[in-house]
């Protein structure tokens, strides 16, 4: 039997364990560890609680979740409860899988006051992550500041100024959505340090902040005079192109009056964050090139997000790159002393770095399996992970865990006529077992 443990639940995690079920006649038995008690990682905490087309692909890792033979146990951190050696001992081979959990800083004067909040604890915030330490205090803020140009800085600034009647069929757990209910945001800058023609954002994520309700979207008109290198490199890039077609038609638009404002700031980057007794009050901006008719003011705001990066964190026994923040690895083989680390694999945001959609990691797993399945691995026998965890005080959530959590928040979620309602605290979710 090639027994096979998969730390990190997240997509690129239960996509290797499909994907290699699926390749091979071989008889494969998969343990899932994860140190949350809920299986899927950014699916369920990083993806938008709005974009429920992208929700829905928790469905098919669900199925991955079920087969027999997969086990899942929750609550478990590799470098915690359980070690690299204790894995490399009991397996046929390990695949590396758990994220990139931390966040690039700006490096900028100011960025510890209280009003920061970077982009990776904001979204713990209204994703429902047990972890967050994010309160209702930070939508008491009227004018926030979001530096990035990615569409997690699109995530975060829509999520902000979105009406939560819009928001009401999500999943956001409901002391979140009250908060938002209570919000006191009017205007949300966003910071882009380059042009137009540079973000990073897809057409469709750009799209869906010109329909929101009573938001008005702000381009300073002269930020969409392209010089000529950038109105030629549309030529050979179709979501470059569009995504400026759509600023430029929102740069032409007369503002409506609309309570909340969405306030693009192309060619800046911040330089500062500016606070009043130890709280945040303004950001200080420097033009990386003129802009006709865009402010150069510092900006007023109580709230600053700081979106440039999601980023690796080591663990301890791991190889790790400080410079990129992912395992050492070659094609999804780790690298120890400079070669091949017989049975350890890396796949997902820990191997590649945090970029790509959801499906990238389901082709960085086909290939890690065929990696996996060309080199001769080892057979071992199952052990009895739940017994030997909880001897050593371990409180391990089971799959069987898992479905009563799932189930506990979708009779939440009916209850307020959703199809689901999360469960936000440790407790909450630990206590959904019964
Ligand atoms: C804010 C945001 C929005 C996004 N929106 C979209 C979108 O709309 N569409 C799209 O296609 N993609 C989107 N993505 C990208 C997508 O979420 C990622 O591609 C994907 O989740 C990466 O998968 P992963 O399995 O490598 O990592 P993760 O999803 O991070 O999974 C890693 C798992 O490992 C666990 N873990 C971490 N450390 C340990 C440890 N020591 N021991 C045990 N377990 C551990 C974590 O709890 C987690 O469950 C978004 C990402 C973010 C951050």
């Amino acid at each position: 039997v090639l027994t096979i443990a998969v730390v990190g639940a997240g997509p690129a995690g239960l996509y290797l364990a499909s994907e290699l079920m699926a390749a091979t006649d071989l008889e494969v038995r998969v343990d899932v560890y994860d140190r949350l008690p809920t299986p899927f990682g950014l699916l369920r905490y990083g993806v938008a609680p709005d974009h429920l087309k992208m929700k829905a692909l928790g469905i098919p890792l669900q199925r991955t979740v079920d087969d027999e033979r997969v086990r899942f146990f929750g609550n478990v951190e590799l470098g915690r409860d359980l070690s690299v050696e204790d894995l490399r001992e009991r397996y046929s081979a390990v695949v590396y899988c758990y994220g990139a959990s931390s966040d690039r800083k700006l490096g900028i004067a100011g960025e510890d006051l209280v009003g920061t909040v970077p982009a990776t604890e904001f979204v713990r915030w209204y994703s429902g992550h047990p972890d967050t330490v994010t309160t209702a205090a930070v939508v008491a803020a009227e004018s926030a500041v979001v530096v990035g140009a990615g569409n997690v800085a699109l995530d975060v600034a829509r999520i902000l100024v979105k009406s939560v009647t819009e928001l009401q069929e999500t999943d956001i757990p409901q002391p979140v959505l009250d908060a938002l209910a209570a919000s006191a945001i009017r205007d949300v800058h966003i910071l882009v340090r380059r042009g137009p023609a540079q973000v990073k954002f897809t057409t469709k994520e750009l799209r869906e902040l010109g329909e929101l309700d009573g938001v008005d979207v702000v381009i300073a008109p002269g930020a969409m005079d392209l010089d000529p290198e950038s109105e030629a490199s549309l030529e050979d890039d179709r979501v470059a192109k569009r995504n400026v077609e759509e600023m430029r038609a929102w740069a032409s638009r007369t503002p409506t009056g609309a309570p909340r404002r969405l306030i693009f700031h192309f060619w800046t980057s911040p330089t500062a964050i500016e606070g009043e007794d130890g709280v945040v009050a303004r950001v200080v901006t420097d033009a990386n090139r003129p802009v006709a008719g865009q402010d150069t003011e510092p900006i007023d705001a109580q709230l600053v997000i700081p979106s440039v990066g999601y980023f690796g964190v080591p663990v301890p026994g791991l190889p790790y790159d400080d410079a990129s923040g992912t395992m050492t690895n070659v094609e999804g083989r780790v690298q120890r002393d400079g070669a091949d680390a017989p049975g350890e694999y890396a796949c997902g945001w820990i191997a590649r770095g945090p970029s790509g959609v959801i499906g990238t990691n389901r082709s960085n797993a086909k290939r890690v399996v065929e990696a996996m399945l060309a080199d001769d691995l080892p057979d071992a026998e199952p052990w009895d992970a739940a017994a030997e965890l909880t001897a050593r005080g371990v409180d391990v959530v089971t799959r069987e865990h898992w479905n009563l959590i799932d189930a506990a928040e979708i009779a939440l979620g009916g209850g307020a006529g959703r199809a689901r309602t999360k469960l936000e605290t440790w407790e909450s979710l630990l206590g959904a077992r019964g």
